[in-house]
């Protein structure tokens, strides 16, 4: 596959002083006017518009209009595509790769391969249609995701939590402690703060009090930070009892937990089954006591159809907001469109929902529905075209042929050719 408009490689220094920064959002695209033609939109909300012209301006939307132009008035004709707003991730782990010797290596590896294998995670995440993540639990993060706001590496934006909280009792720390630990990675430059409230998706219960997660998201909310909570079973209604912003995996929480969530707009972020088949396939890649057991990949198997179960059930309980995460570890990245199908195929997701979840409904919950998740004015200009309709075959998710990011165009194919902009302005 070809691509367009490339920006040259540069190696990520990892390790660079550490600035507070709020992701920039695409100040360096071109300030010339640029036409999309569209045939069938999804507007990222809900909605499907036919026949529209995109104007956009630097990088930012100007106005969405009925009336596709004929080809030879728009710079990109993507009529016969389904066009919508780039999807956001709610849940990736960006630098997490393979190492040389081909096993996990984890996060936050600062060789020259891990840098690379960072930047090209990100290259692969923004080519599969991805333009915002949220990426949590590595200080790596930081410097990845200043490097693509200053356009130096092509890859999604990016908002990261630098360091998680790891839940382990009384030793994780006093409740001031605990808050001065959110202030450090507000210091750091983290855009979130992720915590870890239980042990992992066999085991374990509530890893942290609830005086420490009363602590931990007050003080995030305090300063003006999310949190993002992993949890399962008994710890999803301690979370949503302190007020946290998201609750990631879930599984184990009760029907009046549910509903707890949804009375208190705390948001949902389940995985429909990519992120369990990563690891079986992979399995001799991460397997590495103690956290990755041969105990725990024999239980993965069964906790798919759990999980698919979860989501089912979950997706009935009115009003609970559901959001678009894969928990993107190594093996995924690029790969984040798979989870959809799992949702809309194995878990009865209507193929719109599925959709919205990753547009605006997850830029909600970024605290960016003004800027991102949906094709409208002001707007920034992330726009992907598929080839096919989601809406009839989920499959079309795999078939990302056109990637812009703020205004500058990415990826642009069809049938594996360059397509050639109808009219290319000066
Ligand atoms: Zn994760």
């Amino acid at each position: 596959m070809r691509s367009a408009k490339l920006l040259p490689l540069i190696l990520v220094t990892v390790g660079a002083v550490m600035m507070p920064q709020k992701p920039a959002f695409g100040s360096h695209a071109p300030a010339k006017r640029i036409v999309v033609a569209a045939s069938t939109l999804l507007d990222g909300k809900g909605r499907v518009l036919h026949g529209v012209r995109v104007v956009i301006q630097g990088a930012k939307i100007i106005s969405v209009k009925p009336g596709a132009p004929d080809g030879a008035s728009a710079d990109y004709d993507l009529r016969g595509l389904t066009v919508l707003p780039g999807w956001i991730d709610a849940h990736v782990h960006i630098t997490w790769s393979f190492g040389t010797d081909g096993k996990n290596a984890g996060q936050g590896g600062t060789t020259p391969e891990a840098s690379y294998a960072a930047a090209s995670n990100a290259y692969q995440t923004l080519l599969a249609g991805f333009t915002t993540v949220q990426s949590v639990g590595s200080l790596a993060d930081i410097t990845l995701r200043d490097a693509i706001a200053k356009d130096q590496l092509p890859g999604p934006r990016i908002l990261t939590s630098a360091e998680p909280i790891m839940g382990r009792g009384e030793q994780t720390g006093t409740p001031e402690e605990l808050r001065a630990f959110v202030r450090k990675q507000k210091a750091a430059g983290a855009d979130l703060i992720k915590l870890f409230a239980s042990g992992g998706m066999t085991r374990g219960t509530k890893t942290l009090s609830e005086e420490q997660l009363d602590a931990i998201c007050d003080e995030a909310k305090k300063i003006g930070l999310r949190t993002l909570v992993h949890a399962f079973r008994d710890a999803v209604a301690a979370a949503t009892l302190a007020g946290c912003t998201e609750v990631e995996h879930g599984l184990g929480a009760s029907e009046d937990d549910l509903k707890l969530m949804a009375e208190k707009g705390i948001y949902l972020d389940p995985q429909a089954g990519l992120l369990l088949e990563n690891y079986i396939e992979n399995k001799t890649r991460f397997l590495a006591p103690p956290y990755y057991t041969e105990e725990s990949f024999a239980a993965m198997k069964d906790l798919i159809p759990a999980h698919q179960e979860f989501l089912t059930r979950a997706a009935q309980v009115p009003g609970l907001k559901i959001l678009y995460g894969t928990d993107a570890v190594a093996g995924m990245h690029g790969r984040n469109a798979e989870d959809f199908i799992h949702r809309v195929r194995d878990c009865g997701i209507e193929p719109m929902a599925a959709m919205v979840s990753a547009n605006s409904l997850n830029a909600e919950s970024l605290g960016l529905a003004d800027q991102i998740g949906a094709v409208a004015p002001g707007h920034e200009a992330d726009l992907i075209a598929l080839d096919g309709d989601p809406l009839k075959d989920i499959t079309a998710v795999r078939r990302v042929v056109f990637v812009m990011k703020g205004g500058i165009v990415y990826k642009d194919v069809v049938g594996g050719a360059l397509r050639i902009p109808a009219k290319v302005q000066p």
